[in-house]
């Protein structure tokens, strides 16, 4: 038997982290046992078959590496293939036709909920005679189709993660398979589906736990068998509560947008509900060989941003810094640190070694790219509060000097520097310490950042030697209108 899993979103806009992690589940699953992962868009719902709420979607599969082998399916392309897997049921009497107005369910459904009754639906049309329906179609009442599910009994489900769960016909009643107006209802399409694309496995997302049930129902009425099904824990907020937007970043393309590795995000959500011993970090070669089902842990997951700012600290210090270094051009530019076309003028190299540079103390592409404003621009403002504290009388006179000692070093390289600069303070008696902090500020306008020799290096001796002479205009620092130099 060849493994057959999908991702089934509907089309939102955007890819949320928890459904991210059930795609990641599927794939992982399938790349494992050598099986197909399919997707499939459930949008029965028309008015949400536009590109701009399918392609982001899409776009975040593709960023995270999650590709698909068969798909994009569209259910509001098939509803041809549920109408008439409906009738089959209709005629095999496994189903029938439904005239209740909704006005009439709804009056139902109230009297119930009054009664404190759980609303079912009545099965007022189930045994219709000819006769009657035919004179609730003379009144123009278009009928839906209902399927017929036994009157008592249990039903297990056997999942994968939970275990056995199971539930009683009481609880459920005939249910709606195809509204009056022909389109299906998600049970239904997603069974029909499930079935004609051949799904082995079910993983989803555990809110679908008690639709589990009526979608058995439908596989036993149509004689097929049923597919393993594995419903994933939710993913909740540190404060227990259903992850969402007012707890920060939700969606896939926000944590991209913040400098967020797609390696990162795998791994983050890999170990998000699912574990191997107490291994963190995972390679996506491991995560294939180790991932299991019964792995994942079947009570909710906490979304912890730290942790998946931990391990991308973790992919930046590793990484092929020649990959990051591309990665950081792009963030020039989102950060507005320099226009699209400076951003492709920035020789390659330079960004390798900004990245090699600076990515022990980054967290993110977008912190990996800052210095590139004291690095790259002259656009960069200066920390008042050092500027006060290291810029002072005595300091601003060395580096005065130590400008004019600079500015004849060739090659421009970090270890010349060094040479030069020790050099010129000892021939004015004084230590490389008492001005380090001074010349890091009137370079970059901070007081942390990388070592100043490399630093230097990579700003060129142009803006290394202009800045050095400008640290004696205090002035000109401090003032937040200034004109560059
Ligand atoms: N369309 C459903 C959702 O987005 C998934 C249903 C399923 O996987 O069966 O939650």
């Amino acid at each position: 038997m060849t493994v057959r899993v999908r991702f089934a979103p509907s089309p939102t806009g955007e890819l949320h982290v928890g459904g991210a992690r059930t795609a990641l589940f599927n794939w992982l699953f399938a790349r494992k046992h050598g099986g197909v992962f399919i997707i499939r868009f459930e949008d029965t719902d028309i008015e949400r078959n536009r590109p701009e709420l399918i392609e982001p979607i899409l776009e975040s599969l593709r960023w995270l590496g999650l590709l698909w082998d068969e798909g994009p399916y569209f259910q509001s392309q098939r509803f041809a293939l549920y109408r008439e897997w409906a009738e089959r049921l209709l005629r095999e009497n496994k189903a029938y036709r439904c005239y209740c107005t909704p006005e009439e369910l709804e009056a139902k459904r109230k009297a119930a909920l009054a009664a404190k009754l759980k609303p079912k639906y009545d099965g007022r049309c189930r045994s219709l005679t000819a006769q009657e329906e035919q004179e609730f179609l003379r009144s123009g009442r278009q009928p839906a189709l209902r399927i017929k599910i036994p009157q008592s009994g249990t039903i297990t489900v056997e999942d994968a993660i939970r275990g056995k769960v199971e539930f009683d016909f009481s609880e459920l009643d005939d249910f709606i398979i195809l509204r009056s107006d022909g389109r299906p209802t998600y049970n239904f399409a997603v069974v029909v589906d499930d079935i004609t694309m051949g799904i082995t496995h079910v993983i989803r997302a555990d809110e679908h736990l008690n639709n589990t049930p009526k979608q058995i129902l439908i596989y036993q009425a149509f004689g097929q068998p049923v597919p393993v099904f594995a419903h994933v824990p939710m993913v909740l907020a540190k404060d227990r509560s259903k992850l969402s937007k007012r707890h920060g970043a939700t969606a896939v393309f926000e944590f991209r947008d913040r400098g967020v590795l797609p390696e990162a995000l795998v791994n983050y959500l890999a170990r998000l509900g699912w574990a191997h011993g107490d291994q963190e970090i995972f390679s996506r070669e491991e995560l294939i060989a180790n991932f299991s089902l019964d792995a994942v842990h079947p009570s909710a997951a906490i979304f912890d941003e730290e942790k998946l700012f931990w391990l991308n600290q973790h992919y930046l210090k590793t990484g092929d810094p020649k990959r990051l270094g591309e990665l950081v051009r792009s963030f020039l530019v989102k950060l507005n640190i320099v226009s699209d076309a400076e951003a492709q003028a920035v020789p390659s190299e330079k960004l390798t070694q900004m990245v090699v540079l600076f990515r022990e103390r980054a967290k993110t592409l977008s912190e990996l790219a800052e210095p590139a404003r004291y690095l790259l621009t002259d656009h960069f403002t200066y920390d008042p509060e050092a500027v006060q504290k290291f810029l002072t009388p005595d300091k601003i006179a060395l580096l005065q000097g130590l400008a004019e000692a600079l500015a004849v070093v060739e090659p421009f390289t970090a270890s010349e520097l060094e040479r030069a600069t020790r050099a010129y303070l000892e021939s004015q008696g004084r230590a490389l310490k008492e001005i380090a902090q001074a010349c890091r500020v009137a370079l970059t306008g901070r007081t942390t950042g990388a070592g100043l020799f490399e630093t230097m290096e990579l700003m060129g001796k142009d803006r290394v030697i202009a800045r050095l002479r400008r640290a004696k205009d205090l002035d000109f620092f401090l003032s937040s209108e200034r004109s560059h130099p």
